[in-house]
């Protein structure tokens, strides 16, 4: 993906590129205790939050620029680079005094264009890396509009990080994972490095591996981990930070696959399954396409009769049969929502254009 990128601002991301770090720089030794713990671990930049956003007030808000000369310490004893979040423009102003070398906008920021400009303005003539954190809903044009921001300020080393989007469901993620966000903005931008942050995805210490695998799998340029000597008596995030050497041995066992292979039984193997693929997305559009033939005459006869388009318990009742039928197909629950409410609403849409003539 755009690993070069990285290397050509200067980074190593050897092989991958990692920040690593406490979720809050609570003190000095705390901070360069973890530093020093992580320096021999190969990572690009020591993280530490220094004003947190909190959800609720009455959190731990962070130390304030007091901290920021921790980093400064951290870096002249380790030679790490250091970074952390900026949420408006006096904590820009404070990080450039200090010459923080890295810089990120949190979730809760992005979601906010005002704040993301204001940012932006007080970056103007800097040239510091700032990767920019998706925001807390599934918006993928939030999180670009707030990278063109940047870029637009003349800054031209931006990055994404994606920590997944906060949900009112239950679920065993912090955040769920919403990978399709992250797909679509490499599709989009594939200029743009693209880092994912376990830490916030899974919210637990324990479940940071699989996704940490999971992002290498979907190539990610690189990870963002929270990092605590302590974790237990972190002040902030507590359950889901890991010590140095939790962090040390799930990087070692990341397994990087590649975007491609040259070997030839791999190409051949691939190359036939992906048309019997092609072949099955055509059936498919196909069998769609016959099924909106019908849903539009279904709308006629419901148009000439003054019924509802929404037929609720038909539809009810649909959601109920296919759901069970994928089941049994071992597809999830999920999913079958997922494509059955998008071909319903096309079919609504369908027939609403040929009832009141939409478009
Ligand atoms: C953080 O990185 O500590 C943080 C507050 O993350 P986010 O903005 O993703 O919630
Ligand atoms: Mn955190």
């Amino acid at each position: 993906m755009s690993k070069e990128q990285l290397v050509s601002w200067g980074f190593k991301a050897e092989p991958i590129f990692l920040a690593a770090g406490p979720c809050s720089a609570e003190s000095e030794e705390q901070v360069v205790e973890t530093a020093r713990a992580l320096a021999g671990q190969g990572i690009d930049f020591l993280r530490a939050g220094i004003w947190k956003p909190r959800t609720r007030p009455g959190s731990f808000e962070g130390v304030g620029p007091r901290g920021l000369a921790w980093l400064v310490r951290a870096r002249a004893e380790t030679g790490l680079r250091v970074g952390t979040e900026v949420a408006e423009p006096s904590h820009v102003e404070a990080c450039l005094e200090h010459h923080i070398d890295v810089l990120w906008v949190g979730a809760r920021t992005t979601t906010n264009p005002f704040s993301v400009q204001a940012i932006a303005d007080a970056l103007r003539g800097t040239d510091l890396p700032v990767f920019v954190k998706n925001p807390m809903s599934a918006d993928v044009a939030l999180w670009m509009g707030a990278i063109e921001r940047l870029s637009n300020a003349g800054l031209s080393k931006v990055g994404a990080i994606h920590r997944g989007v906060s949900s009112s469901l239950e679920m065993r993620y912090r955040n769920a994972p919403a990978w399709k966000m992250p797909i679509e903005l490499m599709r989009r931008m594939p200029e743009i490095p693209v880092i994912c942050d376990p830490s916030h995805i899974c919210g637990k210490a324990e479940l940071l591996p699989a996704i940490a695998q999971e992002a290498m799998d979907l190539l990610f340029d690189g990870l963002m981990v929270e990092v605590h000597p302590d974790p237990p008596n972190a002040l902030s995030d507590a359950p889901q930070q890991l010590t140095p050497d939790q962090f040390g041995s799930m990087i070692r066992n990341l397994e990087l696959s590649r975007e491609d292979s040259d070997s030839p039984v791999f190409q051949n193997s691939l190359s036939e399954l992906r048309e019997q693929v092609d072949e099955l997305d055509g059936r498919l559009l196909e069998l769609l396409g016959q099924r909106m033939d019908i849903v539009r005459e279904m709308g006629q006869l419901k148009s000439k009769q003054k019924v509802s388009t929404l037929q609720p318990h038909r539809w009810q009742q649909i959601l109920n049969d296919r759901v069970k039928r994928g089941g049994e197909l071992e597809l999830s629950e999920d999913f079958v929502l997922q494509m059955m409410q998008s071909i319903h609403e096309e079919a609504i849409r369908q027939q609403e254009t040929d009832r009141i003539g939409l478009d």
